[in-house]
């Protein structure tokens, strides 16, 4: 798989994509990332890539061209056909289940704008436009470096442990179970009570762990994501654990009043 990453500031994204589970994956040629720098697609002596809005107003715009030319040398050393995102505020949300639709795509194109945006026609080449949620940044580097980590953690061989990657949060719609590591106990804030790990991950007893997980998953999921689980694909043992503490929810909620 190949991500080309079209920004001007080239070396927010260098850095993170050096490290970690990415800069493993590069150097093991799993992942072909480039960086392109939208300077050098310009043709002027000043390298500009900006102008003012046409109609007035605040800010600058990226301009078209440099962009254009980006991406056919982009499509000249990759090949077709290219997924052309737009790292946008206005774009579709981007989630867990678009993450699992990038990773089957060949060649990614992630373009990053900045200022008040792109040049509207640019998207005349843009297959689709991404969000990382309802909120405004300085740029599209942070967004594509989003989208890029989480699809590339989902290749084959990427994430050491692939149980892993299928049991996490959002996979089947549940949240992950919460993780423990040594020692088994740790003082409990202002010298309050020791915390322990819960007895049944110290018990040996695989069955009873892989149920006490099973319901931690779908009880963490009703009481902070209670949305997903409309959508959520549960086995028969998990839809019977929901079914059992929704009936002890509704046993302990307090009579309904009458308005006051
Ligand atoms: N004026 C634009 C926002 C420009 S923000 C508008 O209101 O739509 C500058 C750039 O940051 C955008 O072009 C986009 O590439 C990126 N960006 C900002 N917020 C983003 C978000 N939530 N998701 C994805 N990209 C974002």
């Amino acid at each position: 798989m190949t991500f080309d990453i079209v920004t001007i500031f080239p070396a927010m994204v260098d850095e993170l994509l050096a490290v970690g589970v990415i800069g493993r994956a590069r150097e093991r040629g799993v992942l072909d990332v480039k960086v392109r720098d939208l300077r050098d697609f310009t043709t002027d002596r000043h390298r500009v890539v900006d102008d003012v809005p046409y109609g007035g107003g605040p800010g600058m715009v990226l301009k078209p061209e440099p962009v254009f030319r980006a991406l056919d040398a982009i499509e000249a050393e990759r090949g077709q056909p290219l997924t052309v995102i737009l790292m946008s505020p206005q774009g579709r949300r981007f989630t867990q289940h678009e993450a699992k639709r990038l990773a089957a795509l060949e060649r990614i194109v992630l373009l990053c704008g900045r200022y008040e945006g792109i040049d509207e026609r640019v998207r005349s080449r843009v297959t689709e436009e991404l969000s990382i949620g309802d909120y405004v940044l300085t740029g599209g580097e942070l967004p594509a470096m989003v989208v890029c980590d989480a699809v590339v953690r989902l290749l084959p061989g990427v994430v050491g442990d692939e149980q892993s990657v299928a049991e996490e949060s959002f996979n089947r719609g549940l949240l992950d179970f919460p993780q423990y590591t040594r020692p088994a106990t740790v003082p409990g804030p202002e010298g309050g009570a020791d915390i322990a790990v819960p007895g049944v991950l110290l018990s040996g007893n695989h069955a009873e762990i892989r149920r006490w997980r099973k319901r931690q998953a779908v009880e963490r999921t009703l009481d902070r994501r209670p949305d997903l689980l409309a959508e959520a694909d549960l086995d028969e043992e998990e839809r019977r654990m929901l079914v059992e503490l929704q009936k002890g929810r509704r046993a302990g909620l307090p009579e309904v009043k009458d308005e006051p």
